[in-house]
Order: C-alpha cells, then sequence, then structure tokens
C-alpha cells in the first residue's frame, strides 16, 4: 500500500483575471474546505497569485505557478523568476506543460534548467512529460517520456529528485476529451517510476508523487485513481468549474 498522499492539481492556464480567479477561488474553498486526507493545488495565472495567496491562508490549498524563468534576475522581458513566485505567495510551480514545450519553445534543456532554479529558490517543480499522439502510434510513447524525465531531472540529486512531483500529460489527452485509459497511464507512471528508481534509487521513486494529466473528469477519475502508480491529477478544463473540481478532489479509489 502506497503512503503517497494523492495531489488534486488545477491548471487554470490563461483562464480569469484576478476577480474571476477569486470568485473561482471562493466557490471553491467553500466545497473542499473540510477535506483533510488528500493534497489540493490551483495554479492561476500570474496576475491573480498574490490576491488568491491572501484568500487562501490559513486553508490546506496549495497554490503554484504554470511557468518560471531559470535566471534569478535580469533583462528578460516578460519572465518571471522563482523567487518573484515565492514573493507571491507559491510554493510550488508546473514545468514543461506541453503547451510551453509545443507553443512556446520549451526544450528538454530548458525544462532541466527551470526544474533546478525552482528547487534551489525552494518551489516543489511539478514537472510534466507526455508524449504526442504520433508518438504514440509510433510506437515511441516509452522512449519519450523516459527521454523528457531524464534530462528534466539530469542535474539533480537524490534528494532533490525526491522533492519533485511529475506529471504524466500525453499531448493527445490534453483538453481533446480523449482520456488515457487506466490501463495505458499505469504502464507509463510504472516506466516512469523505473526511471526515478534508476535516478535516485527505489526509495526515492517509491516516495515521489506521479499525476496523471489529460482530460480528468468527475466520470472518469475514480477509476485512473485506482492505479498503483498514480498518485493524483492535474486537471486543466473541469478545474475551471468548481463543482467538477470539488467532485475531482474528493475521488474514490
Ligand atoms: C492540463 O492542462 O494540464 C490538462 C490536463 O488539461 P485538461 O484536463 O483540460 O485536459
Amino acid at each position: 500500500m502506497s503512503t503517497r498522499v494523492p495531489l488534486l492539481a488545477g491548471n487554470w492556464k490563461m483562464y480569469g483575471t484576478a476577480p474571476e480567479a477569486a470568485a473561482l477561488v471562493g466557490d471553491l474553498l467553500a466545497l473542499i474546505g473540510d477535506v483533510r486526507d488528500r493534497d489540493i493545488l490551483i495554479a492561476p495565472p500570474f496576475t491573480a497569485l498574490m490576491s488568491i495567496a491572501e484568500r487562501i491562508a490559513g486553508s490546506r490549498l496549495l497554490l503554484a505557478a504554470q511557468n518560471l524563468h531559470w535566471e534569478a534576475q535580469g533583462a528578460f522581458t516578460g519572465e518571471i523568476s522563482a523567487a518573484m513566485l515565492i514573493a507571491a505567495g507559491c510554493t510550488h510551480v508546473i514545468v514543461g506543460h506541453s503547451e510551453r514545450r509545443q507553443l512556446f519553445g520549451d526544450t528538454d534543456a530548458m525544462v532541466a534548467r527551470k526544474t533546478t532554479a525552482a528547487l534551489q529558490a525552494g518551489l516543489t517543480p511539478i514537472v510534466c512529460v507526455g508524449e504526442t499522439l504520433v508518438e504514440r502510434e509510433a510506437g515511441t510513447t516509452m522512449d519519450v517520456v523516459r527521454r523528457q524525465l531524464s534530462i528534466g531531472l539530469a542535474d539533480l540529486s537524490p534528494d532533490s529528485v525526491a522533492a519533485t512531483i511529475i506529471a504524466y500529460e500525453p499531448v493527445w489527452a490534453i483538453g481533446t476529451g480523449r482520456v488515457a485509459t487506466p490501463e495505458q497511464a499505469q504502464e507509463v507512471h510504472s516506466a516512469l517510476r523505473a526511471v526515478l528508481s534508476g535516478l535516485a534509487g527505489p526509495a526515492v521513486a517509491a516516495a515521489v508523487r506521479i499525476l496523471y494529466g489529460g482530460s480528468v473528469k468527475p466520470d472518469n477519475v475514480d477509476a485512473l485513481l485506482r492505479q498503483p502508480d498514480l498518485d493524483g491529477a492535474l486537471v486543466g478544463g473541469a478545474s475551471l468549474k468548481a463543482t467538477d473540481f470539488a467532485r475531482i478532489v474528493r475521488f474514490t479509489a
């Protein structure tokens, strides 16, 4: 029986002004305020982070940013550092989301630099990996996710690997309504745990949480999280509706 505490994380992407985000978090707090046995995290847009940090103070909700730059400061117009995110109230940051990789050119090497910068500053990185549909149909899923994870965590000591969270998010399942089957997800999660073992040893691999992401909804979360290596979910669209996300938080495995 795993001792990993489940984590349900909502990625709000580029949805919501600060007032809209405040309304959503208010609705969410009312629905999940009594939950104790699992971790719950939200990743609002940058502009809402500070006001949401104030709103959730004293609750069990965790706050993440959706991206960061690896440098501490400098002439990097439009970028944001780990220290800035911490000062805004974040404890976590999403790194290497497939939308960053596909639309904004984040490479495996950039993911590694961002992961290292986050950890050095004291943020917990949620490192995302996942194959495209073309890669899955070509039979290269395992090669792709093993490469992404090995390079993304390449510079880390075992203690630092232990301080990360991994998210397996098949690109073909993100925002498409097409979800991986529990068996497909378990197969990849188990392979990722083996990569973690190679990087940092079996004890660390057994302790690191690996989330599944890709069209997680109230009606499929229970079956997914029944799989032994699925330790929670990274949720996009369904995290924007408080009742749906609250149901996902209350999954029964
Ligand atoms: C995501 O953005 O990480 C995600 C998994 O999105 P969705 O749940 O909408 O597929």
